[in-house]
């Protein structure tokens, strides 16, 4: 299951120059002799491993681990959030006493088993396409996401970091006793580098870090002090205090993008933010804060929950719009943004051909265009949330249906969609509408259905309009008051 998303800006945000990024060349490659381990503690238990990750070289690390029990196949991750070929970087795999071969990318094999291990990966050319997704190491910074960089049997290491001179390593994990970070490599987040720059705020009893690398036109404190209001939403729209800490890592973008100047990903409890410092947001914190309303809703949905499957449409398409509904309620928006968003969302809804349901699309999520998941699961968040506002005469929303998914007694290891859907469903109306959107692919007509909410949407021209009705009825008013509406 994807825990990453592809946000893009959706508000409305003052676009921006190019920047020029430079492009650290690739490195000669220079081979590493087989170090002996010494002084590692041992592991009981299978698939775990001892390792050490060193940085010799400029865009590269080695990594030396010493397994708990003995292998002669090695994979690593090649294909990630619809990044392919990841495995490709990893070189000069070698086995002690053993000889290995590489039978294709990442894949390396041996006659005899091996316990230690050695390899080193290039890290120093990331592209734009996987820059929040994949290990990257350009300049004196770096993200190490031992997803893509230990073989995919270790399910638990505990690491050590060995970095030039002036490099420190901050990431979620507190080392133990002996120096090690002990994690799973599957949510493992460390940022590496120099200078870099760590606060620390308990926001409701939930510890929250921000550590920053770069130079950046705003305090490092703006940092938690975006995040913090956001923070605080979340524990109440969830009514759940997350168990651990939780850090936001941010850098500065190590290639040049597209028009959207930034890239995240939440992973566990690690929000990874990659900002081009260029970008030139005229107003930086709430471009911080709009960003946050996604990001951190992610450490909650889907992280925090213990569902199987793919429902994407609601951890994606949902989380946009209530990322939305709180940019408003924090007044980081206002109403007008909030419509003109959806009005947006829906010309891109428009643009591609509506053929799949959102359980489907959300299954092909990184073999297919994707946007499906995020657009119309938006709007139909949206849709639902006026019906259930309106059947409801304004007594629940859809936020409510968090507390009520936290809240439930879902056993680990459910099938989300299944449990999100009968959540979702609290009347035979409300079912229909699930079945038709959610399951099946029955295509949006905002045109249409809006109209009854005391909403118009105009798409003859080049963008759509969506707009308050001036004729409203009480109840319209009152179910747009509901929403933010001030007239
Ligand atoms: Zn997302």
């Amino acid at each position: 299951m994807g825990l990453v998303c592809f946000c893009a800006v959706l508000i409305n945000m003052p676009m921006l120059r190019d920047c020029a990024t430079k492009r650290h060349k690739m490195y000669n490659y220079v081979s590493v002799p087989f170090a002996l381990l010494c002084g590692f503690v041992s592991v009981l238990g299978a698939s775990s491993a001892t390792i050490r990750v060193s940085v010799r070289t400029p865009g590269q690390i080695t990594v030396e681990a010493e397994l708990s029990s003995p292998m002669r196949s090695w994979s690593f991750r090649n294909a990630y959030a619809g990044v392919l070929g990841i495995a490709e970087r990893v070189e000069d795999f070698r086995a002690e006493n053993v000889t290995v071969r590489k039978i294709a990318p990442g894949e390396f094999r041996s006659e005899g088993e091996g316990t230690r291990i050695s390899y080193n990966i290039k890290l120093s050319e990331p592209s734009a396409a996987e820059v929040s997704h994949v290990s990257w190491l350009v300049g004196d910074r770096g993200f190490l996401m031992f997803a893509d960089l230990i073989p995919s049997d270790i399910a638990t290491v505990h690491a050590q970091f060995v970095l030039p001179v002036g490099w420190t390593v901050e990431s979620t994990i507190t080392p133990d006793a002996n120096g090690q970070y002990v994690t799973e490599p599957e949510k493992a987040v460390f940022l590496i580098g120099r200078s870099l720059r760590k606060m620390t705020k308990s926001v409701d009893g939930m510890t929250l870090d921000s550590v920053l690398s770069g130079d950046w036109p705003f305090k490092d404190s703006d940092v938690l002090q975006a995040a913090t209001p956001v923070m605080k939403r979340y524990l109440t729209l969830t009514g759940f205090r997350l168990p651990q800490s939780s850090v936001i890592l941010i850098a500065p973008l190590p290639v040049a993008v597209g028009s959207v100047k930034w890239r995240a990903e939440t992973r566990g409890s690690t929000v990874l933010l990659l900002i081009d410092p260029n970008a030139g947001f005229k107003n930086w914190r709430g471009q911080l804060g709009v960003i946050f309303t996604h990001e951190l809703l992610h450490l909650w949905v889907p992280n925090s929950l213990k569902l199987q499957g793919d429902y994407d449409w609601f951890f994606e398409g949902f989380t946009l719009y209530t990322a939305l509904r709180t940019a408003l309620e924090l007044k980081i928006i206002n109403f007008k943004e909030f419509l003109d968003t959806l009005a947006r969302v829906y010309d891109s809804y428009l643009s591609y051909s509506d053929n799949l349901s959102l359980l489907e699309a959300s299954e092909r999520r990184w073999t297919s265009a994707g946007s499906l998941v995020y657009d119309k699961g938006m709007l139909v968040a949206f849709l639902y949330d006026l019906l259930i506002r309106r059947e409801s005469s304004g007594k629940t929303a859809l936020a409510d249906r968090y507390r009520d998914l936290f809240g439930g007694s879902f056993a680990d290891g459910m099938d989300g969609n299944a449990v999100i859907i009968s959540v979702l469903a609290l009347s035979p109306a409300i079912k229909d509408f699930t079945r038709s959107y959610i399951e099946n692919n029955k295509t949006l007509e905002l045109e249409q259905m809006l109209p009854a909410f005391g909403l118009s949407l105009d798409s003859s021209a080049k963008s759509s309009q969506l707009r308050v009705k001036p004729d409203l009825d009480s109840e319209q008013k009152r179910l747009l008051r509901s929403l933010g509406y001030t007239h």
